[in-house]
């Protein structure tokens, strides 16, 4: 198949365009899409520190890599990686030097911080603890806490992660098959809150696939293998669903992600963001009381430190 745009060698066809696009003209595509993106939501201004979350595989390469492409000449502008290490035997191991490879490449500074240090054991030995909640919970709570902590210690005024087109459409139907309307709301915050490092999600309009391509045909470091106990997830259930109905409804994944931004407005007014409260117990903000990493600390019984404290730079 031939490149629509120049009739060179073509490496995707685009289903959801009807275009064939060579390697030189899917990175145009690519790029465009993120720019666009990050414009329309002025995610990177002037004197902004960016803390990007790196987990070593092609999304927080490919996120690092346009970040520092675009804005990397700009002294006023600033980023540091940081990557949770969440003790996944056969995982995290193998995509730790992807990142330092990737960082050392762009001159960017790098911050690791792992759950080892910060709730005193890995997720492997966790799970052996404690079933009663899905690995994910454990890891997406404990992650989402330690990145906000490190980007504060860091100075850091927003944090940038890779969630692609495929992570967004897969969140709005796990809250839609969860019933979760309110959640559904909290996707789209509608003001900073306090103590919460703002999020920016540059890739947010790129298919998962398209991303690999990018990361690929860039020479980007970044690691294949997948997590472990991602098939454990309904999240793992509903991306194999949203990828079967993608293949044969091109398009499906961008009419979701449509579909909710034209329905979130409607959601917030049923659900107005609320002012976020001090937890109990360390004092991140939380919704109400203690906050749900307390909650799981508490429940595997392991009392927890302060993760800037024991952060080592790799
Ligand atoms: S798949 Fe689940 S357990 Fe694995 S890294 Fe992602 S959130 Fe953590
Ligand atoms: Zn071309
Ligand atoms: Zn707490």
């Amino acid at each position: 198949m031939k490149c629509d745009k120049c009739g060179k060698e073509a490496v995707i066809f685009q289903k959801y365009s009807g275009m064939h696009l060579c390697a030189h003209h899917e990175i145009e595509d690519v790029e465009r899409k993120i720019k666009k993106r990050m414009r329309q939501e002025r995610m990177v201004v002037p004197g902004d520190h960016v803390a990007v979350a790196m987990s070593g595989g092609k999304d927080s390469a490919a996120v690092l890599s346009i970040l520092v492409e675009t804005f990397g000449a700009r002294p006023d502008i600033k980023f540091t990686a940081i990557t949770i290490d969440e003790g996944i035997e056969g995982y995290r191991n193998f995509s730790l030097p992807k990142v330092k490879e990737l960082c050392d490449r762009l001159g960017v500074p790098h911050f690791v911080v792992s759950f080892k240090d910060d709730v005193g054991c890995t997720l492997d030995e966790m799970l052996t603890h404690d079933r009663k909640e899905a690995s994910c919970t454990y890891c997406g709570v404990f992650r989402r806490t330690l990145l906000n902590t490190m980007a504060k210690w860091i100075g850091a005024n927003k944090l940038a992660t890779g969630h692609n087109l495929d992570d967004d459409a897969q969140t709005v139907l796990l809250n839609v098959m969860n019933g979760d309307t309110e959640r559904l709301a909290r996707l789209r915050p509608t003001r900073p809150q306090e103590g919460l490092v703002p999020r920016i999600k540059p890739l947010m309009d790129v298919p998962e696939r398209e991303v690999a391509l990018y990361a690929f045909l860039k020479g980007l470091p970044f690691y294949m293998g997948e997590c472990p106990y991602a098939r454990e997830s309904l999240r793992g259930e509903i991306k194999d669903m949203l990828n079967d109905f993608e293949a044969r409804h091109p398009g499906t994944k961008y009419s979701i992600m449509r579909g909710f931004d034209n329905m979130v407005g409607c959601l917030k007014e049923k659900y107005p963001q609320v002012p976020l409260t001090k937890c109990e117990i360390c004092g991140e903000p939380g919704i109400k009381g203690v906050c749900q990493t307390c909650r799981l600390k508490e429940r595997i019984k392991i009392a927890g430190k302060s993760p800037v404290k024991e952060q080592e730079k790799i």
